[in-house]
């Protein structure tokens, strides 16, 4: 499998609703492998893989976000820092004296007014230095409203490990794509790689997505937290254990049927798997599950550790597991 894919798709710039630099990206990858591909009014790519229309056929939905969390500028102070929002969940302690990347290539670092200890997790509290001393000087470079995101380069770790911002969902763009180029010859269901903008701020491109597309199965593509060290939440999940077969997600209940199939995929498959329950965040499941009139939902998660920082660690067989899985998963057969 290509990692310098998921590389480069890992240093791309795409804060929520500026997806544009990782869209091109995909489109540029998967425009031979599907049969139509479509960008939507708010930035959502849907290629379909078309099946063969037998009397079982289902329409299946795969999403995976193409957003980042990252800050909007809300404030230029007389002396030249910059007060930030957050956009999507951000640990204020992860920011500190860390980089960011504004749009137009600016560079800033985070720092706090006082002891980040005491800054809690208040962002009102942090502030960005882009070496400009006068707001004037610093309106030439950056403006209220802009927006910025983390740098994190991608390493390899020992043990097939991978560090990177941002793993969280370029690894699902990467799986799905990957699965795409997998997905070939004659196909039961009409199989929708979704890949969706704005997740991170409350799974909305998925809304507009499951729209159009009416899938009958919605699939989430996405990251689950690791919990193998000791860390703010507790579970059984582990990095390297295998591809997630989402049990427990809060933001959407995981159809019985739907999960039942999936596990079974993996035993016939000899996929390396794990049991996953995520006890707090949630994926574009939610929104799925929640259009038209109601869609059988589930979730493939890819275990990752410190999730949402700028050195999130995942496993390159969990990956390759993951590929695997929303391949054969979606050549099964479903009936109900
Ligand atoms: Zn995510």
């Amino acid at each position: 499998m290509n990692f310098e894919l998921l590389k480069e798709l890992s240093q791309a710039w795409g804060v929520s609703g500026r997806e544009k630099n990782v869209r091109e990206i995909i489109l540029r990858e998967i425009r031979p492998l599907a049969d139509e591909i479509k960008v939507d009014n708010i930035g959502n790519i849907i290629a379909l893989k078309r099946g063969t229309d037998g009397e079982n056929s289902k329409k299946i939905m795969l999403a995976a976000h193409m957003d980042e969390i990252g800050v909007q500028v809300k404030k230029i102070l007389p002396d030249g820092r910059i007060k930030l929002c957050r956009v999507g969940w951000i640990w204020t302690a992860a920011m500190y004296h860390d980089r960011l990347f504004f749009k137009n290539g600016v560079v800033g670092v985070v720092s706090c007014e006082g002891n980040i200890e005491e800054a809690k997790n208040d962002v009102g509290k942090l502030f960005v230095d882009i070496g400009c001393t006068t707001r004037e000087e610093a309106e030439q470079y950056v403006k209220v409203g802009d927006f910025a995101g983390f740098a994190g380069e991608y390493y390899e770790l020992a043990n097939d490990r991978i560090s990177a911002k941002r793993l969280d969902d370029r690894a699902g763009c990467f799986m799905l794509i990957e699965a795409l180029r997998l997905n070939q010859g004659d196909l039961p269901n009409d199989v929708y790689y979704v890949f969706t903008v704005q997740e991170e701020v409350g799974c909305r491109g998925s809304v507009t997505a499951a729209a159009q597309v009416k899938p009958d199965i919605g699939i989430s593509v996405d990251v689950t937290p690791d919990h193998f060290y000791p860390c703010d939440l507790e579970g059984c999940n582990a990095v390297g254990d295998g591809i997630s077969v989402t049990l427990g997600d809060p933001s959407a209940m995981m159809d019985e049927y739907l999960v039942d199939e999936m596990l079974a995929c993996c035993e016939e498959n000899k996929i390396t798997y794990q049991r996953g329950v995520m006890d707090r965040g949630g994926t574009d499941a939610s929104s799925m599950n929640l259009s038209n009139e109601g869609v059988r939902v589930a979730g493939i998660a890819l275990v990752d550790r410190y999730p949402h920082s700028q050195c999130s660690v995942i496993s390159k067989k969990d990956v390759e597991a993951g590929v695997e899985l929303i391949d054969k998963y979606t050549r099964r057969t479903f009936i109900f």
